[in-house]
């Protein structure tokens, strides 16, 4: 039975935008009168959804103040009084789930299959656990204090769900929060306002200001405790220089090309679906997408044919139609970087299977295949849905190339044995590694990089500990003078 969101439930989402057409910065528990700014867009179709305000100093200021004004309070509930703020946000979310997909989808371009069972879920789930750490807070971490206000800055390839790794664990830990979201989709967050006015939870708590790079330069310049990034490396850079020696806390959650390892002894088909579910799920703009497919050379034949066959199955077409595999790319800047990424490739000698560009915003999922390692479509992220194809001799090798890159967020291993599995996974230098299955989340299970792919931790009770200060440490006893 076909059940859910689809083009026809858009309806209260249209009715929605029209009756916001502009929108201002939530700051203090209100709305701000809508100032200057830019339009954000369908995607799919380029339609205008809302004009969106550019936040200034000014207004990160306000947003700032608001919450360092609500901080103590906030840190003083009880932790079961801060959970149940949590709950309810958690159990809001779940009421609008069908209009938040909607209103998701439209803003990003991705397909309503994956925003109704994967996105918004994984919202609510987060919100539910992280209540759970406000309960425990007191208990699990006597000794930490809340950090104070702190900025966040997140991208747009799952809004929601970025927005929730951002804010849950902030407010579960008694900090309050300013959260500027990605400047082509910051609807969910504007709705996400309108769901903590609608819970009561106090003015000041969640500031949200939309904005550019520019008011996201401001906010890692303003007052605050700490700074939490997810985005590519290279803002990820400037924003660790400009935040050097200023004391701010930093966690940054930033880019990959992660690899996706296929051992002789692999069951095939469950890892094509494998590369279904990681390189082209949300068209591949995925910070953990197992962007470089490794075969064993003994399978690569009949694991190539097996992923053609399943390529031509995939839909690509309208986001909001249930049966659509492909959505939009997020924008046409992107679309544009994701071409020449892959040209380059082609350039360099590899050759493209699938991956034909459509209108607008439409790229067809496909991948690069008799690449070398040198070639410039190996070693950058193409945040699109274009995978690298290639093969290794032994288990050597495969961890040699798996390793071969300056990121280290993700790595899936394919195989039907558990010591070969957990053998090659120890050996992969990734925060996460996932075996036999790809891009599978929890909120309890920490997720982060490492060297290029930053640092910090969200999820779980060790997402918690990047949200406290830890005790003092007690000056050690001088040494008896005798
Ligand atoms: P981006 O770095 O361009 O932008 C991310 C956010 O930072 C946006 O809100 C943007 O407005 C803001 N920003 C831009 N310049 C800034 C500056 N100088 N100072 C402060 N803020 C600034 O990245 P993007 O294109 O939006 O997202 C794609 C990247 O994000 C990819 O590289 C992807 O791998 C990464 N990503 C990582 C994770 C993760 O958890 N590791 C998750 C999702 C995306």
């Amino acid at each position: 039975m076909e059940y859910g969101p689809s083009v026809e439930d858009s309806g209260a989402v249209r009715e929605w935008l029209a009756g916001h057409p502009r929108w201002g910065h939530f700051i203090g528990g209100k709305f701000t009168k809508p100032g200057k700014g830019f339009d954000t867009i369908d995607p799919a179709t380029g339609e205008v959804l809302a004009h969106i305000s550019q936040g200034t100093v000014g207004d990160v200021t306000a947003a700032v103040r608001a919450a360092r004004r609500a901080q103590p309070g906030w840190a003083k509930l009880s932790g079961h009084e801060r959970a149940r703020f949590i709950y309810a946000i958690a159990r809001t979310i779940q009421k609008r789930e069908r209009f938040l997909s909607v209103l998701e989808t439209m803003d990003n371009g991705k397909p309503i299959r994956e925003s109704r069972d994967i996105d918004i879920p994984l919202v609510v789930r987060h919100f539910y656990h992280h209540a759970g750490w406000a309960e425990l807070r007191d208990s699990e971490f006597p000794d930490h204090a809340p950090l104070g206000v702190c900025g966040q800055i997140i991208p747009w390839n799952f809004p929601l769900l970025m927005l929730a790794w951002k804010i849950a664990p902030a407010l579960a830990a008694g900090n309050t929060v300013v959260l500027k979201p990605a400047e082509y989709t910051p609807l969910t967050a504007l709705a996400f306002a309108e769901i903590c006015a609608a819970v009561g939870l106090p003015a000041g708590v969640v500031n949200i200001v939309t904005g550019d790079g520019e008011t996201g330069a401001a906010l890692v310049d303003a007052k605050v405790d700490k700074i939490a990034f997810t985005g590519s490396t290279e803002v990820g850079r400037a924003i660790r220089a400009a935040t050097a020696g200023s004391g701010k806390r930093l966690t940054l959650e930033l880019g990959g090309k992660s690899p996706f390892v296929v051992m002789p002894d692999a069951d095939l088909d469950a890892a094509v679906e494998g590369v279904v579910d990681s390189i082209w799920f949300n068209q591949g703009q995925v910070c953990c997408a197992g962007s470089r497919i490794l075969v064993a050379e003994q399978v690569a034949d009949a694991f190539e044919t097996r992923l053609r066959h399943r390529l031509s199955h995939l839909r690509m077409g309208p986001p909001l139609d249930k049966s659509t595999d492909i959505g939009a790319i997020v924008h046409p800047v992107q679309k544009a970087r994701i071409e020449a990424i892959v040209a380059e490739g082609i350039a360099a000698g590899a050759e493209l299977v699938g991956g034909e560009t459509g209108d607008g915003c439409f790229i067809a999922p496909g991948y690069l295949k008799n690449i070398t390692p040198a070639n410039p479509a190996m070693a950058q992220e193409i945040f699109g849905p274009i995978a690298t194809l290639s093969s290794f001799r032994n288990a050597d090798e495969a961890v040699e190339l798996a390793n071969n890159t300056r990121y280290g967020l993700a790595a899936s291993v394919w195989s039907e044995s558990a010591a070969v599995a957990t053998d090659i996974a120890a050996q992969i230098r990734a925060g996460v590694v996932w075996v036999n299955c790809a891009n599978l989340f929890d909120a309890a299970a920490p997720f982060g990089g490492m060297r290029e792919s930053g640092f910090g931790r969200e999820g779980g009770r060790v997402g918690m500990l990047d949200y406290l200060a830890p005790p003092p440490v007690k000056p050690a006893k001088a040494a008896d003078a005798g």
